[in-house]
C-alpha cells in the first residue's frame, strides 16, 4: 500500500483485491528506524474493513517493535514482520510475542544484513522478509544481490521442512519477479509495479 494514494486508501485497497493481490503488504514507517513516516495501527484497523478478507502483512520499519505488536495485531495484522536491525538479540522474544497475540510472526532483514545473523531465529518463523532495497522510501530499484541470500534461506526452510514462507520486498515488477521466484520466493511485494500500472489486475497476474 505504500505507492497508494493515501488520500483514498480504502478505494486503492478494494482496486487491489478486487484485481486479485493475494496479500495486503503494508508499510509503517516511524521516522526514526527508517527516515521516512507513513501510518499506524488506526490505519491498519480501518482498511481491515475493505479488505475482503486478505490477509494483511504488516511490515514493521519502527523502533521497540515490542510495544506495538500487540496492537497491530488487535487491528487486524494477519501477519507481523520485524527487523533484525531493529530487534537484534531480542528477536526471538519479539517474534514469540507476535505469536501470543495471535498473528503469524516474521523478521526482516536489510540488504546489507547477512543470513546467519538470524540463522537461529528463521525456525520460529511463519515468514522470512529479505529486503531487496533499503527499507524507507518506495519505487527504488531492485539489489540483485540479495538474491544469493534468498537461495541460502530457501535450502534451509526446505532442508529443516519448516512451515515458513520466504518474502521478498522492493522494486519487485515483471522483470525482477522471475529471478526472485527463481531465488525460491514465494511471496512478492509489489508497490510501484502495481499502483503505478495502467491496468491493476494485467500489473498482478503479470507477477
Ligand atoms: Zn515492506
Amino acid at each position: 500500500m505504500l505507492s497508494a494514494d493515501f488520500s483514498v486508501m480504502g478505494e486503492e485497497l478494494e482496486k487491489v483485491v478486487k484485481a486479485g493481490a493475494d496479500m495486503i503488504h503494508l508499510d509503517v514507517m516511524d521516522g526514526v528506524f527508517v527516515p521516512n513516516i507513513t501510518f499506524g495501527i488506526k490505519m491498519v484497523r480501518d482498511l481491515k474493513k475493505k479488505s475482503g478478507g486478505k490477509p494483511f502483512d504488516c511490515h514493521l520499519m519502527i523502533v521497540s517493535p515490542e510495544k506495538y505488536v500487540e496492537q497491530f495485531a488487535n487491528a487486524g495484522a494477519d501477519y507481523i514482520t520485524v527487523h533484525y536491525e531493529a530487534c537484534k538479540e531480542n528477536l526471538a522474544e519479539v517474534l514469540l510475542l507476535i505469536k501470543s497475540c495471535g498473528a503469524k510472526c516474521g523478521l526482516v532483514i536489510n540488504p546489507d544484513t547477512p543470513v546467519e545473523k538470524v540463522i537461529n531465529e528463521i525456525p520460529y518463523c511463519d515468514m522470512v522478509l529479505v529486503m531487496s532495497v533499503f527499507p524507507g522510501f518506495g519505487g527504488q530499484s531492485f539489489i540483485a544481490d540479495v538474491l544469493e541470500k534468498c537461495i541460502e534461506i530457501r535450502k534451509i526452510i526446505d532442508e529443516k521442512k519448516l512451515d515458513c514462507l520466504l518474502e521478498i520486498d522492493g522494486g519487485i515488477n515483471g522483470k525482477t519477479a522471475k529471478a526472485a521466484v527463481e531465488a525460491g520466493c514465494d511471496v512478492l511485494v509489489a508497490g510501484s509495479a502495481v499502483f503505478g500500472a495502467e491496468d491493476v489486475g494485467k500489473a498482478i497476474s503479470e507477477l
